[in-house]
């Protein structure tokens, strides 16, 4: 059985794992509307990721006969100054979820609760790919500054990522 400071942990990280994900859709339509569509369809992946994690976290709750309680999820950012300043906010955006993630750890070390240790182990491992999967586009677009071609290049090497699901949740999508 979980411990009842460990689920309410959970439920806050599922809340903003679900509100990442809502802020990678509204990244990805303000993308549609400067017609970038490559960098569009990476943050609708990165959405779907997002909501992948948020099922991963429930199913461990639910597995260890906790309760997943839903809460009201903020309203994300609409628009951003360019494809540059959009990039270093999902950058920004990972670095929290990071110390996030990092809390999480450090209360089921704090509750000698090693299943959940061994469950955060993923999200830790997941988070050094996010932030280097951002940081990489960001030096990218520092790279090109203000040239063009440059940019529709990027844009058709973001549209050929690729979205799998987890195994676990596979049967979700
Ligand atoms: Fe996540």
């Amino acid at each position: 059985m979980i411990k009842k400071s460990v689920q309410d942990a959970i439920n806050k990280q599922i809340n903003a794992e679900i509100y990442s994900s809502y802020m990678y859709y509204s990244m990805a339509f303000w993308f549609e509307s400067q017609n970038l569509a490559g960098f569009a369809h990476w943050m609708r992946i990165q959405a779907l990721e997002e909501l992948m994690h948020a099922q991963k976290f429930a199913g461990f709750v639910t597995e260890r006969g906790g309760r997943v309680l839903m809460a009201a999820v903020d309203k994300p950012p609409t628009e951003w100054k360019s494809p540059l300043h959009c990039v270093e906010e999902v950058y920004k955006h990972e670095c929290k979820v990071t110390a996030l993630i990092n809390g999480l750890m450090d209360l089921a070390l704090k509750e000698k609760d090693h299943a959940s240790v061994s469950f955060f182990n993923w999200f830790i491992d997941e988070q050094v790919e996010e932030e280097a999967g951002a940081d990489a586009i960001v030096q990218k677009l520092k790279l090109m500054k203000d040239h063009n071609g440059g940019l529709f290049m990027l844009d058709r090497e973001l549209d050929a990522r690729t979205f799998t699901p987890l195994p676990e949740i596979a049967g979700a999508f």
